[in-house]
């Protein structure tokens, strides 16, 4: 089953050349890998930044058959675009809230992230105004200092909490700086930090069920962070968050990103290439241009660095990176207008991670998957029937 998620212009159902992948069966093995790894904790699937670039909706609808217990954004927007779209699982907004946002998240149901004693109590006058019970995680800050009351100041948050009448308290959690790196040393201070926060809390009564706390890194590689629920955002896309983690769960990448050639010629020796003439030719050079750019989200950070996989061989993108359209060398070799070209994604025994796009535009995978952009039509694939395990009867 393939469907396609709003592209910009749809002719008789021709889409672009030029189409993110989703391969939802992956997607599946991912969320299963994660969920067996780290049970009995849960797993709260992060669905920030359109799903890292995969699709919100169609990431969530998916996530919710499979039975994912909660999802995890950053905005009230995607959060209220999840409801509007039919989303019924408990969804936490993690970003800061903002005064005049509490009334939008009690009417759609949304959970609050409760990063300060006057944001807690705002809401609980908003929700005694409506005369209803708002669901919240308090947010303890352990070492990022982001958003969070400091765990030194932890039980300010507490006491009000506990002053609370319609405020449901139902989760605690806290964030790392460091999981994804060799160094565990700062990321263990946060963890006991957290822990303690934790001891202090029960000592006057407040045990929220949901306690949280790992992130992708955590989820490999501190076990002890788990908890009751853990938030996985790039792993469940099958990325790992960095070089550095130990891979104590296979996954594997969700999205590929491909495009077509659209233009093939010869170009004459010592002949420049795109803007600036950054890139010229020593002898005849065959060269095909693809219909994909940096306002695609393809970082022009990577002209003269990129490679690209046409008929399973890696080619170089030569010249700048234009903002619709980008130039290829594929030497004396052949390639004709159609042919795939894959950006992410694997072609015959060749395969570009956007692990590669991060390290050639100076980023991480993080960043290489939310900046492809919205004009890329995301095309969603899935062969597998999701309810059955293959391993379970
Ligand atoms: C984005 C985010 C995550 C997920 O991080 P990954 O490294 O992608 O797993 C978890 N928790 C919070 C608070 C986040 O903002």
């Amino acid at each position: 089953m393939t469907t396609i998620n709003h592209p910009i212009v749809t002719t008789n159902g021709v889409v672009r050349p030029t189409v993110a992948e989703i391969d939802l069966d992956r997607l599946t093995r991912n969320y299963r890998a994660i969920a067996d790894h780290v049970a009995p904790a849960g797993v709260m699937a992060i669905l920030k930044a359109n799903a890292y670039g995969h699709g919100l909706v169609e990431v969530a609808r998916h996530l919710e058959q499979l039975g994912a217990p909660y999802f995890g954004v950053a905005y009230l927007e995607e959060g209220i675009l999840l409801r509007e779209s039919g989303i019924q699982t408990p969804i936490l907004v993690l970003g800061g809230i903002l005064g005049n946002q509490a009334p939008l998240f009690l009417r759609y149901g949304l959970t609050v992230t409760a990063s300060s004693v006057e944001k807690l109590e705002h809401l609980e006058a908003a929700a005694a105004n409506m005369g209803v019970q708002a669901r919240v995680h308090l947010k303890i800050d352990t070492g990022m200092e982001r958003i969070g009351v400091h765990y030194y100041s932890a039980d300010t948050l507490l006491e009000a909490a506990l002053r609370c009448r319609h405020v449901f308290v139902e989760g605690i959690f806290s964030h790392f700086a460091n999981a994804d790196s060799a160094d565990l040393t700062s990321a263990q201070t946060q963890l006991e930090r957290f822990n303690t926060v934790l001891a202090a809390y029960k000592q006057r009564g407040l045990t929220p069920t949901l306690r949280h706390m790992a992130n992708s890194g955590a989820i490999l590689q501190l076990p002890h962070s788990h908890f009751d629920m853990v938030r996985a955002g790039i792993l469940l896309y099958g990325v790992y968050p960095s070089a550095e983690v130990p891979r104590t769960i296979a996954v594997a990448p969700v999205l590929s990103w491909k495009s077509r050639v659209v233009y093939f010629k010869v170009v004459q020796p010592n002949h420049p290439v795109s803007y600036g003439s950054t890139w010229q030719t020593e002898q005849m050079t065959r060269v095909v241009t693809v219909p994909v750019g940096y306002g695609d989200g393809y970082f022009r950070a990577m002209s003269n660095k990129a490679q690209v996989l046409i008929n399973g061989r890696r080619y170089a993108v030569i010249g700048r990176i234009c903002m619709d359209q980008m130039m290829v060398n594929i030497n004396w070799e052949t390639a004709y207008n159609n042919d795939e070209v894959v950006l992410i994604g694997s072609s015959g025994d060749e395969t570009l991670c956007c692990e590669d796009l991060a390290e050639w535009a100076g980023t991480i995978p993080y960043e290489i998957l939310t900046n492809i952009n919205t004009r890329v039509p995301r095309v969603y694939k899935q062969t597998e029937n999701q309810l059955l395990r293959p391993d379970s009867e």
